[in-house]
């Protein structure tokens, strides 16, 4: 397809953008080394050439999209190391170009060139409107045969979020696909990273794409709802802002709201109106802890609260004494506010917070230098024993996935 090619906004050239994005890309790893820096230009170079003259069906140039996923895993990530980004930038070029694997091999590394190779092979077998378990264990295998470097995975999920973002100039029918592609299998990995930000992204990206009329309809309500809320979470963060003061701990409070997505399938799950999935205000109160300090700073906090508002004992989660399985610490309470309203209460350090929003990927900012290739490797083990625990079946897998 011939598209027309207009400069975009504001009058830049699209050469002057594509320099951008990757100054933009440079910028979001300061700490690299002069050679990795150079590596990653070469890799720039090379995906740019090969792209050259190829725009996406938005009409932009092709390399923009690598260049995007490549951002999304260095900042959305957190994953700053040079051979996923290398990855990313190169991660359309078998596939859609005439550079062979050799040439990547020749130029960079084998393990590069193995990473490449997955991102070209994996594309998603199943189909996703009947996703039965041998289509899941398919998937499943697919994903650990193919995977031998987790970074696969996560580039693969960078690069449908990227898609996603920009899914409006598909074709209706390829758009379904994709958006429940979306929804069945990268969500649920992404949860299943710990990528909770991501996950709720491409959640909300594929409802909005495959029921527009009804993600309309509950970001409208939703809207409404968070006017009408709005007074009475500022005057209940207030009291707690004021209680909090007297212990001298360092924090911040963020008032918290329920994905357009996640509201939508409480109300399927449970057949309930709007009014009654939305019926929960939730805080998050993150502090800035010692070392060796966090979890007496969290149960102290907890305890101030629940001295001015009665918690709820049977919602009490304790995700700090024992971190579920991707990594995430937390403490959770409901308290019942005044006037009879519950509010949920997350307490987290910043430490856990990054560690909740951007995966086990910001585990990797908290190790010391040099222990980081040890730490990746082990995470990437792990990740690859979750995918081949003999104890789910895959269905279940897709399922727990999906929770
Ligand atoms: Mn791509």
């Amino acid at each position: 397809m011939t598209l027309p090619s207009p400069p975009p906004d504001g009058g830049l050239t699209y050469e002057t953008e594509v320099k951008r994005a990757f100054q933009r890309l440079l910028r979001a790893m300061p700490g690299i080394s002069r050679n990795d820096k150079q590596n990653i230009r070469r890799a720039f170079d090379m995906a740019n050439q090969a792209h050259m003259g190829v725009r996406r069906k938005s009409g932009e140039p092709y390399i923009l999209h690598p260049l995007a996923v490549a951002y999304i895993v260095v900042k959305e990530m957190g994953l700053v190391d040079p051979v996923s980004v290398i990855c990313a930038l190169l991660h359309d070029v078998v596939e859609d170009t005439d550079i062979l694997l050799d040439e990547i091999r020749r130029k960079f590394d084998n393990h590069i060139a193995s990473i490449v190779d997955g991102l070209t092979k994996i594309t998603t077998p199943i189909d996703v409107d009947r996703v039965d378990s041998e289509q899941a264990e398919n998937f499943r295998k697919l994903f650990l045969t193919i995977s031998s470097d987790i970074r696969v995975v996560l580039i693969k999920l960078a690069d449908r979020l990227h898609n996603m973002r920009t899914l409006g100039a598909m074709k209706p029918e390829k758009m379904l696909k994709i958006a429940s592609e979306t929804l069945y299998i990268y969500a649920p990995l992404a949860h299943r990273f710990g990528l909770y930000e991501i996950k709720i992204e491409l959640e909300d990206l594929a409802f909005k794409y495959s029921q527009p009329r009804q993600y309309d309809e509950i970001q409208q309500k939703l809207k409404e709802a968070q006017m009408d809320g709005k007074r009475y979470i500022q005057a209940f963060i207030h009291t707690i802002r004021q209680a909090l003061a007297t212990t001298g701990l360092k924090f911040h409070i963020l008032s918290r709201y329920k994905s357009i997505y996640s509201i939508y399938s409480k109300m399927i799950r449970k057949n309930l109106p709007f009014e009654e999935v939305y019926d929960i205000y939730a805080i998050r109160i993150i502090l800035e802890s010692r070392e060796g300090r966090e979890g007496a700073d969290c149960w102290q906090v907890y305890g101030v609260i629940s001295g001015i508002y009665r918690p709820i004992p049977k919602r009490l989660r304790d995700w700090i004494t024992v971190p579920k399985e991707n990594h995430y610490e937390s403490l959770h309470t409901t308290v019942q506010g005044p006037r009879g309203k519950q509010v949920e209460v997350q307490i987290r350090t910043s430490r856990m917070d990054e560690i909740a929003e951007k995966g086990v990927a910001a585990h990797w900012k908290y190790k010391e230098n040099g222990e980081e290739e040890d730490f990746l490797t082990e995470w990437i083990g792990q990740l690859r024993e979750t995918l081949k625990d003999p104890d789910l079946n895959a269905l279940e897998t897709l399922r727990e996935f999906r929770e």
